[in-house]
């Protein structure tokens, strides 16, 4: 199928050829057609897979057949980059045509305020926003939305994990009844449904299954306990290979204080995470975006709806949480069939969410140890599967060679500084490499 079938706008299709998109994707080749005879729907693929254009699209050509005085559609998203890049993407695809968009967004300073009120006031056909800036907006009366006939949720999973579900709620109440209403996900959690049943009337349902990661990428596992991790990053980035890495991790503060590790070996690397105010991650992703930085390290925060080409190296440095979270992090490499490499650390305690990734991508992984000098890395089998169905042998050996207490509370550290495998038992030195 190409592009030209949906029989879209000239103008759009000059824009597309403009942006070398040649083949709709998936979600674009089912949603295009549904959103165009106007019905609501709910869009469900995984990250990377071209839902915004699957929204756009077909919003704006039925905008430049029936152009409207006032806002003629909403888009609301998580986060301020996300709402930019869906705004950079509606410049492209509307080069050609006199449709105009603007992102509004909280977080900047008070000029960036004045200055979308401006041009909200002067009219934009396509407002693209976060939930509370467009409710002190619409607060401020300056945005006409009496002619509204599209409402989009991007990344509503997103927006539902950070709280918005009562803003959205919130907005929509000011809404003229009559309009189209999308809601685009990469997750299909009950609270998506919930959602759609309060703000939708009848809708249909698109799911694109979450595909294997590409192909392209070349995915790695590397036992380590948590003491490991740091040096076995460090490790990992002494090849240059990587050039362009995105780092992983489950909390705010173990961002930071890998951020200061590699900082300190005098890498350029940068952590990423809500503390930051929007100004600064906006300039922060610039610098990634322009090879200005080498690293970036974040909690998920970073894994969607960010779009970087090019990444070299994601690492997962610990494994994700949910193995859908797996996919959409290692598919920040790899995009656009560009090869990548995905490094995932799994601690003992990670081995059976890693085994349900292992599930999800359908694909069982050689689980490598750390390289020697760091000390052994915890067994893959000795935790979690009860894949022989009686495994009392197995447990007796998990309990009686993997003290991690004892490591995690300073053995391991020490015996690395005394030279490595100082104070193991053979049966450990056995494991390693
Ligand atoms: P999602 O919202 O599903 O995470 P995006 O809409 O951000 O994905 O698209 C991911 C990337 O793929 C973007 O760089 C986008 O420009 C590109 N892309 C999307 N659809 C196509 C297409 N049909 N042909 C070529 N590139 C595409
Ligand atoms: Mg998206």
């Amino acid at each position: 199928m190409r592009f030209e079938d949906f029989n879209l706008d000239p103008m759009i299709n000059e824009g597309l050829q403009a942006m070398s998109f040649e083949k709709p994707t998936p979600i674009q080749e089912k949603a295009i057609p549904l959103i165009m005879s106007g019905v609501d729907i709910i869009g469900c693929a995984q990250t990377g897979t071209g839902k915004t254009a699957a929204f756009i699209l077909p919003v704006l050509h039925h905008l430049l057949q029936n152009p409207t005085k006032g806002v003629n559609t909403i888009i609301l998203a998580p986060t301020r980059e996300l709402a930019m890049q869906i705004d950079q993407q509606i410049e492209g695809f509307s080069y050609f045509t006199n449709a105009s968009s603007i992102a509004v967004y909280g977080g900047g300073d008070g000029e960036d305020y004045v200055r979308q009120k401006r041009a909200l006031k002067t009219g934009a056909d396509i407002i693209i926003a976060t939930p509370g800036r467009l409710i002190s907006l619409i607060g401020s009366k300056e945005v006409d939305l009496s002619q509204l006939n599209h409402l989009i949720l991007d990344e509503a999973d997103r927006m539902l994990d950070m709280g918005f579900h009562d803003d959205i709620m919130k907005i929509i109440s000011v809404l003229p009844k009559k309009r189209q209403t999308l809601l685009f996900s990469a997750t299909m959690p009950p609270n998506i449904r919930k959602l759609a049943k309060g703000i939708m009337g009848s809708y249909e349902e698109i799911s694109i299954k979450i595909s294997k990661p590409a192909e392209g990428i070349d995915q790695r596992a590397i036992m380590a306990h948590d003491p490991q991790k740091e040096a076995l990053l460090t490790e990992v980035l002494k090849n240059k290979d990587f050039q362009s890495v995105i780092v992983f991790a489950s909390t705010r503060e173990k961002v930071k204080n890998i951020a200061r590790t590699l900082k300190r070996k005098g890498d350029k690397v940068q952590d990423f995470h809500s503390d930051l105010d929007q100004s600064e991650r906006e300039k922060i992703m610039q610098q990634f975006k322009a090879r200005n930085l080498r690293v970036l390290i974040g909690t998920d925060i970073l894994s969607r709806g960010i779009d970087v080409e090019g990444i070299d190296l994601v690492v997962n440095f610990d494994v994700p949480p949910d193995p859908e979270d797996y996919v959409h992090r290692i598919g920040r490499t790899a995009r656009a069939s560009k090869t990548g490499t995905a490094i995932t650390f799994i601690n003992p305690r990670d081995i059976p969410k890693f085994r349900q990734i292992e599930k999800l991508i359908e694909k069982e992984l050689k689980k490598e140890q750390p390289p020697s000098e760091l000390g052994e890395g915890p067994q893959y089998s000795s935790a979690g599967k009860s894949r022989s169905g009686k495994g009392g042998q197995r447990h007796g050996r998990r309990s009686s060679r993997n003290p991690q207490g004892k490591r995690r509370g300073g053995s391991f550290r020490s015996g690395k500084k005394s030279g490595g495998h100082s104070g193991r038992g053979g049966g450990d030195n056995r494991k390693s490499r």
